[in-house]
């Protein structure tokens, strides 16, 4: 057993995260499971990575004074990595959110001192989109820059060089497949561009919910949305800068229900309180595992990311009304 490395600077506290054999999915797709436990960087979430990746590029870059102001708009985890790098860094936030994510991330931000700027969730052609609103915000704002992190490639770099090459290291070498699910895509493309680096023959996929557009782009070359997803966090629309490339060699789409499933197992049987796009990592995973296993792949292992923690979504998966009102099912031990 190794010992805990001491970090100099908490900036370091960023990455190098545990990766941890899954036994529920393991079991479920015949073959080895791993989940990278992104819930444990400083801002509780995979965005950490990113948020530090921009920072450092704009101060690399220049665009980013002593003093200045990051601006950036986001489902909240990226708010929250950006919040917690800058008030290291001495930098100030703000932060522009769709109205209808979890309480606790806006609550979150709002406590680690970032300025939330609420909107009305739409469509990303409508002008008042958080994206496009934030980057206004950032135009109007003396010494600001805007993060930027769907087209801003900084974002899958920090992937490739971190994330990637930690999984490479942990599983030393021997991973047959990678899979998660897409919001900026700097996550999919940045491991997998890194991970084929290592060796072209470890299989990518694309694991999509319903309601976004990737799965058909992928499957049929055609961005079509089908269904919707109550997950924060994921499901894209366009191909986004960071997306543009990205080595996908399949595709699958998992259901809500089936996320929460695993969300759920995780929970009950394994100890780990995870959002729902960790679920649905999951279930993508265990279909990447099965496919692997049918081809014939000997003790095929496959990675997936446990982007974020359950406990930022209280007021959402985590109780029974909420799921109620969605017609999601309900949570067996929350049923009163
Ligand atoms: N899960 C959660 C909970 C997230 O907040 C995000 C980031 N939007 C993702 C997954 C997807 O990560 P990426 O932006 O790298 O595609």
């Amino acid at each position: 057993m190794t010992a805990p490395q001491l970090r100099d600077d908490t900036l370091e506290l960023i990455g190098n995260t545990p990766l941890v054999l899954l036994q529920g999915p393991s079991e479920a797709a015949g073959c080895e499971i791993y989940g990278k436990c992104e819930f444990a960087n400083p801002g509780a979430s995979v965005k950490d990575r990113a948020a530090l990746g921009i920072i450092r590029d704009a101060e690399a870059r220049g665009d980013l004074k002593p003093g200045g102001t990051i601006v950036e708009g986001t489902a909240g985890n990226t708010g929250i990595g950006i919040a917690l790098v800058a008030n290291a860094l001495g930098y100030k936030t703000i932060i522009v959110m769709p109205d209808n994510q979890s309480k606790e991330k806006m609550d979150t931000l709002r406590a680690l001192g970032a300025q939330l700027v609420t909107v009305p969730p739409t469509k990303f052609s409508d002008c008042n989109h958080f994206v496009h609103t934030s980057r206004r915000l950032a135009e109007e704002t003396d010494g600001a820059i805007w993060a930027n992190q769907f087209d801003n490639t900084a974002n899958r770099k920090v992937h490739i060089e971190t994330t990637a090459a930690e999984l490479w290291e942990q599983m030393e070498g021997r991973i047959d497949g990678f899979t998660c699910a897409a919001g900026t895509g700097g996550t999919i493309a940045g491991v997998g561009l890194g991970l084929k680096a290592f060796d072209e023959d470890i299989r990518i996929a694309l694991t999509d919910p319903h309601g976004a557009a990737l799965y058909s782009y992928f499957a049929e070359g055609e961005l079509k949305a089908e269904g919707s997803s109550v997950a924060e966090g994921i499901g894209q629309g366009r191909i986004t800068a960071n997306l543009e490339g990205a080595p996908i060699d399949t595709q699958f789409r998992i259901s809500d229900e089936e996320g929460l499933d695993w969300v759920a197992r995780l929970l009950r049987e394994e100890g780990l309180c995870l959002g729902l796009s960790s679920g649905i990592n999951v279930a993508g995973a265990i279909a990447l595992g099965r496919q692997l296993v049918e081809e014939g792949r000997e003790k095929p292992r496959v990675a997936t990311i446990l982007c974020d923690t359950g406990f930022r979504y209280l007021s959402t998966i985590y109780n029974a009304d909420w799921l109620e009102a969605k017609g999601l099912p309900v949570f067996e031990w929350l049923r009163d």
